[in-house]
Parts: C-alpha cells; sequence; structure tokens
C-alpha cells in the first residue's frame, strides 16, 4: 500500500513536473499579473525596462499592428495578451528575443522581446493568435501546415527580407517549404524558407481566411477548403 502510495505522489509529481516544462509558455503568460510586469492596459504588460515613451511607442505600435490584421484579414477577435519586454535575460529560458505567440490556458499571448518592439512582428505574431484563436487544436495539429502559419504571418510582416521587391526564391524552395506539415520541422533559422513561406502562400485571397479556418474547424480538409494551393 504504502509503495502505491508512493508510487502515485511519483507519478503526480513528474506529471506537473512535465506540464510545467512543456507549457511554461502557457504558464508564463496567465501568471504574468503576480510577476513584475504590470499591467498598463487591459492584457498589456510591460516590466520596467520599458520606459514611459517607449510605452507610448508601444501602444501605438499595437494599434497599428491591429489596423493591419484587420485590413488584410479582417477584424481580428483573439484579443492575445502581450507581454513585452526590452530585456534580454529572457532569452535563455526559451523566449525569442525577437517575438513569440503561444497558447496560454485561457487565452492567446504574444512575447515581445527587446528586438520585437514594432509594428511588424507585432502584426506577425497578431496573425498567429488569430490563427490559432480561430481553430481548434485537433485542425491545429492536423490540418495547418507549418507553411500556412507562417506564412500568413509574414503577410502581415513588412521587415526588409519579407518585401516582395527582396524575395528571391525557386520554386523548388517553395515546394520544399510546402512538403513540411510540422512546425517544428520549419527551418526556422533560414530567411528563404520564411520567404518561400510567403510566396506559397499568394494564390490565396487573405479576406478568405476566416471562413477557411471556420470550414476547417467543422470537419472539412485543407487540400478541399483551400485548393488554390493545390
Ligand atoms: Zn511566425
Amino acid at each position: 500500500m504504502k509503495i502505491l502510495k508512493i508510487l502515485i505522489i511519483v507519478f503526480i509529481t513528474f506529471f506537473i513536473a512535465s506540464f510545467g516544462y512543456f507549457k511554461k509558455d502557457a504558464i508564463a503568460c496567465e501568471l504574468i499579473g503576480v510577476t513584475h510586469f504590470n499591467e498598463v492596459s487591459p492584457d498589456f504588460y510591460i516590466d520596467q525596462s520599458i520606459d514611459t515613451s517607449k510605452q507610448v511607442e508601444l501602444s501605438h505600435a499595437v494599434e497599428s499592428a491591429f489596423k493591419r490584421v484587420s485590413d488584410i484579414y479582417g477584424t481580428p477577435t483573439s484579443n492575445p495578451r502581450i507581454i513585452a519586454t526590452a530585456e534580454t535575460k529572457y532569452a535563455k529560458f526559451g523566449f525569442n528575443p525577437t517575438g513569440m505567440q503561444n497558447s496560454g490556458l485561457f487565452r492567446e499571448c504574444i512575447f515581445l522581446g527587446p528586438k520585437g518592439l514594432s509594428t511588424n512582428v507585432i502584426a506577425h505574431e497578431l496573425v498567429h493568435a488569430e490563427v490559432r484563436h480561430r481553430t481548434n487544436l485537433f485542425v491545429e495539429l492536423t490540418q495547418l501546415p507549418a507553411w500556412f502559419i507562417e506564412g500568413t504571418g509574414i503577410k502581415a510582416d513588412y521587415r526588409k527580407p519579407f518585401l516582395s521587391k527582396n524575395i528571391n526564391v525557386t520554386n523548388d524552395d517553395v515546394a520544399k517549404i510546402k512538403s513540411v506539415f510540422y512546425l517544428s520541422d520549419f527551418p526556422n533559422t533560414n530567411v528563404k524558407y520564411y520567404q518561400a513561406s510567403l510566396i506559397a502562400l499568394e494564390p490565396m485571397n487573405p479576406k478568405d481566411m476566416y471562413s477557411g479556418l471556420e470550414r476547417l474547424n467543422n470537419g472539412e480538409q485543407f487540400e478541399d477548403v483551400f485548393n488554390e494551393f493545390f
């Protein structure tokens, strides 16, 4: 009996620890209110590294990012929690120094690092949040290829390498990135594959994205909904 109890405790501890490990971003997002980050407007958190003038600038960037995403795809409904810092030390905990988007336990979250305090990065992450918000987990894991997720984000990201005049990828690059399904396999250190994702996305009318995601949620297949890609 005692052994059984110990085993149960070990199992539960292991379960909680691994959940904490794999979901650390989600937990960080949910618990940000109890840290030294301050909520300066609803669901917008910053730390001391962002002074008042930077904060004003950042609020404007968030506003223009929302507007940009609305203009491209239609009004976003996700209202993600945005957490921003100009501090570099969080990178060692796995937080991308530019920006990253994750699902929290109860909401979508965007982490912005020192290199990501701009309309471009915010708009990019906002699209990721919107796509996740509009799709259920099953669709996210089985229907959405990595190039679609990245391509839709980059469409709202006007940083230099993503402007059409600076993109020079081959059909092979596009075919190669279209063969990658999982985000974990996406060659995310190579700008060429982000560019190729944007090119792969070109046949889609962005105004149809939300309704397409809705159809995926209703059980239709990616190939049938977004048949312009095939
Ligand atoms: Zn992205």
